[in-house]
């Protein structure tokens, strides 16, 4: 046998109904919200993350599944999907095509890190991004279609948490206000904050060493250096959360792991996740598209990770089976009869299921009761000679007889529930 690799898994029947659900409901707010769906390449230049994503970050530092191809090209598995997005944009000229650029993406990510619950090498996102849009409602409605998510797939502990990292104008006052903070305590940081303080020093606040804590929480709080543009935005973003009544905590340590995000920052926090418990992360980020030689648009974006949704579904959701039909037949007639409904049956639109091999009658039930069939449709002799099919509710045990040019429109209104 050989093995899947490390970090990646197969998603199996049983789970994968919890995978359908989460797309079905993700699919469904976008139409509703406006965002049209696009599909990008999983392989992508290099250069498009390392300028993208940022040449500072752990992703394109240490995570990135980065090869030379065959044509000695450097390429890429994806690690996210917003620089991809970007790239679209810019180089289909969506702006002009899309009556809003307000897009979004499902599928997979790739990231080398270390394998634990919640955190994989291949996993999947959902994705949203707008672009070339600046006013505060923007920012407030990829907040609310996130929060949506959350509230349509019923996940009850969590919280949305939020934050402004300020602009190029700013950001240096903040960064400088930080060091200067750090002062002395700097040496006594771990070792990636020593190198955070040179090449990205707002990243020291996505560190989890816990001896550097105590002096982490000491630091200056971004929110009280904002420039007055960005101060405005940041107040009327909160502004139309509390007039919407989503409820939000202010969080001084959520600068995010990229290079690019601008002003507003956020995440939901899954409480019953564990040590990997952001279902989903975003931000704006205005300079991104113009970096990526695009114009000059702003963006803002949000990406959830699927496996952390489906992990965090409550107990029973998405695990009902379809409501199916099975359908039995006895004798050689029975049978040709039999796959004739079962064909009917389909064409109707209700799932329906048979026995192939030819076996006996507590065979094909016991098969019925194992596929969870809700209704099974009996031909044998008696049947055919009357010109009708037996109808059993597996629930109820009760069973009818009902007349052969009846019997699909009958099962289809009893799974439908009417
Ligand atoms: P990021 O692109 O790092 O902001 O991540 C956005 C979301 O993707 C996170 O909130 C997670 O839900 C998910 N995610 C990121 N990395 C992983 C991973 N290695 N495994 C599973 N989910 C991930």
């Amino acid at each position: 046998m050989i093995p899947a690799i490390r970090g990646t898994h197969d998603i199996l029947p049983g789970e994968i109904e919890k995978w359908q659900l989460v797309e079905r409901v993700a699919r469904a707010l976008c139409e509703r919200y406006g965002y049209v769906e696009i599909r990008t390449p999983i392989i992508e230049r290099e250069e498009l993350f390392a300028k993208g994503t940022g040449e500072t970050t752990d992703i394109v530092q240490k995570e990135m599944y980065a090869f030379t191809d065959k044509g000695g090209e450097r390429v890429t598995l994806r690690p996210e999907a917003t620089p991809s997005l970007v790239r679209a944009y810019v180089e289909h000229s969506l702006e002009q095509t899309l009556p809003a650029t307000k897009i979004f993406t499902l599928g997979p990510m790739f990231r080398y890190e270390r394998p634990q619950k919640g955190r994989y090498r291949q996993f999947h996102q959902f994705d949203v991004e707008v672009f070339g849009m600046n006013d505060p409602a923007v920012d407030a409605e990829v907040i609310d279609l996130a929060w949506s998510l959350i509230q349509a797939l019923q996940i009850a502990q969590s919280e949305l948490v939020l934050n402004s990292v300020g602009c190029a104008n700013c950001r240096p006052r903040f960064q400088e206000a930080l060091l200067a903070a750090l002062g002395e305590d700097l040496p006594r940081l771990c070792q990636d904050c020593q190198r955070r303080a040179k090449t990205n020093p707002l990243r020291i606040y996505d560190c989890k060493v816990e001896a550097d804590q105590p002096i982490i929480d000491r630091l200056p709080h971004s929110v009280d250096y904002l420039c007055e543009p960005c101060a405005t935005h940041f107040a009327a973003v909160r502004a139309h959360l509390d007039g919407w009544g989503i409820p939000w905590k202010l969080s001084h340590r959520l600068v995010r792991g990229l290079d690019y995000y601008t002003r507003t920052t956020f995440e939901i926090l899954g409480q019953t996740l564990g040590a990997q418990n952001a279902l989903l992360g975003g931000g704006r980020y205005d300079g991104l598209v113009k970096d990526l030689g695009g114009p000059d648009r702003t963006g803002i974006g949000f990406a959830a990770g699927m496996e952390r949704l489906v992990l965090a579904l409550p107990e029973g959701v998405g695990v009902e089976p379809a409501p199916r039909a099975f359908v039995v037949g006895i004798g050689d007639d029975g049978r040709s009869e039999a796959l004739k409904l079962l064909r009917e049956l389909r064409q109707a639109g209700v799932a329906a299921q048979m026995e192939f091999e030819a076996r006996g009658i507590r065979a094909q039930m016991k098969r019925a009761d194992r596929l969870a069939a809700r209704v099974t449709l009996i031909v044998g002799g008696d049947e055919l000679a009357r010109g009708d099919v037996t109808l059993r509710d597996m629930r109820t045990g009760e069973q009818q007889s009902i007349a052969r040019g009846e019997v699909v429109p009958a099962t289809a209104r009893l799974l439908s529930g009417t």
